[in-house]
């Protein structure tokens, strides 16, 4: 079973009708236009556990919400 995420407007809904809209952060270290471009597309975190993300539901009520997920299991938390 692929992964659900509970909407607060449409219910528990599949993975497949959101899209992942993180706006990476670039550390103030790296400096420069286009290193920190390269760092924003590239130099993505991928933290082990319980991690906040934020979710747009692109084909239900086109809100955000987010997301507690534990990444090791993909079990939202909450
Ligand atoms: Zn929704």
């Amino acid at each position: 079973m692929s992964l659900r995420i509970e909407c607060p407007h449409c219910g528990r809904r599949p993975v497949e009708e959101f899209s992942y809209g993180e706006i990476p952060t670039v550390p103030d270290s790296v400096t420069g236009e286009d290193a920190r471009d390269l760092d924003r597309a590239f130099m993505l975190d991928n933290p082990e556990g319980p991690s906040t993300e934020r979710w747009f539901h692109t084909f239900g009520c086109r809100r955000w919400l987010t997301v507690t997920r534990d990444t090791r299991t993909d079990e939202v938390l909450s």
